[in-house]
């Protein structure tokens, strides 16, 4: 019931982590954090409490530029169990998402008769299976997930990462809540409330319902509309430290 995502250099496990712990009051039964550094992703998934993920996640080295996805979920479809734990995987592609997409039977329906196998029994996975099947049909990859998202019905926010875009992450956003944040040293914060973005991100913009865009270290671009940034009252922060 908390989503993550964190484009930066600095120890991207520990931000996509300590972000998790901020969200912690939403509540939880499992979670999970996808790394992409170098053009390669490597995921983590724990049941119960983040100190499993911790566990998990406790050789695994983040050091150096990258992008990272996170997750803390509630199950709605699917029991609570690793394999249903975000993130979810396709062939080459990451999802995390929180709500319930309410069309994801007819889409798995047409996915499976395109041969495509299900790992877990959430509505999440129709997400990323999709997004690689409109990949194949668009010349490129924004409009490929536009094309995805466009799909779904029901509640979401959505963050994607594909290897095929080794510095970007794609996000989507509708009746579910998700804030992006940003500061001076080029990184890019994403989470379901301001919490885990407070001392992080010096300005943030609160996402309008229906926003669909992608963020990369150097440009941040939205549909329909551009985000309103505005300032996360970074004087008083730096003031009490
Ligand atoms: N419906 C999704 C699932 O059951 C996401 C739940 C959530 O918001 O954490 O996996």
């Amino acid at each position: 019931c908390g989503i993550v995502g964190y484009i930066g250099k600095r120890e991207i496990k520990r931000q996509l982590i300590e972000g998790l712990r901020e969200l912690e009051y939403r509540g939880y039964d499992s979670a999970g954090i996808a790394v992409m550094q170098n053009g390669k992703i490597q995921s983590f998934k724990a049941v119960g409490k983040l100190s499993n993920l911790d566990e998990k996640t406790k050789n695994f080295e983040t050091e150096g530029p990258g992008v990272g996805i996170g997750h803390t979920r509630w199950a709605t479809h699917g029991k609570p169990t690793e394999l249903n734990a975000h993130p979810h995987m396709g062939e080459y592609s990451y999802v995390v998402h929180n709500g319930i997409i309410e069309n994801y039977r007819e889409i798995k329906a047409m996915l499976e008769a395109d041969g495509v196998t299900f790992l877990s029994q959430t509505d999440t996975e129709v997400i990323v299976h999709l997004f690689e099947k409109e990949i194949e049909r668009h010349s490129d990859l924004f409009s490929a997930f536009k094309a995805t998202i466009d799909q779904l019905d029901g509640a979401y926010a959505v963050l994607l990462i594909t290897q095929k875009a080794p510095d970007t992450i794609f996000f989507a956003r509708k009746g579910s809540p998700m804030i992006i944040g940003r500061n001076r040293q080029g990184e890019v914060f994403f989470a379901s409330s301001d919490a885990p973005l407070i001392g992080e991100a010096e300005e943030v913009a609160y996402m309008e319902d229906g926003t669909i865009g992608y963020a990369t270290p150097d440009l941040i671009h939205s549909e329909p509309d551009a985000l309103q940034f505005v300032s996360l009252s970074g004087d008083k922060l730096t003031a009490q430290k």
